[in-house]
């Protein structure tokens, strides 16, 4: 099994709904990002997947949600905007070009892991 990490980070504000307490009023976050790739088995240039076809895929998520507020952007003008609906808005959003990326080898997205800050993360795990 071989698994492929990249990291990246973004600004954004947000304001939880259904919620009571300080995180329902507007604050804002330095957002990590990590996405996990896993699969089996390498193509012949060696590589599960490609770092410029994975980071092209995940600045596209992050170019619609740099220094905006989430709650304005589809789907979180209906959902709530939590780490673990942003998670999962990324792998969906990743999983679908993946699945138009041409590949030699089976490859997925096995967990998107969000820290809204150093030390308080969540995971979407498909
Ligand atoms: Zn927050």
């Amino acid at each position: 099994m071989f698994e492929v990490e990249v990291d990246e980070t973004f600004a954004a504000g947000h304001a939880l709904r259904h919620y009571r307490g300080k995180c329902e009023n507007v604050h804002g976050h330095n957002w990590r990002v990590m996405v996990t790739f896993t699969g089996d088995s390498v193509d012949k240039a060696g590589m599960l997947v490609d770092f410029v076809e994975v980071k092209k895929s995940m600045n596209k998520v992050i170019d619609y949600l740099d220094h905006q507020f989430i709650n304005d952007l589809k789907p979180f003008d209906e959902l709530s905007p939590s780490a673990e609906n942003i998670a999962k808005f990324f792998y969906d959003q990743m999983t679908s070009d993946l699945a138009a990326t041409p590949s030699d080898v089976a490859c997925k997205i096995s967990r998107v892991k969000i820290w809204e800050t150093d030390d308080a993360s969540a995971t979407y795990i498909p």
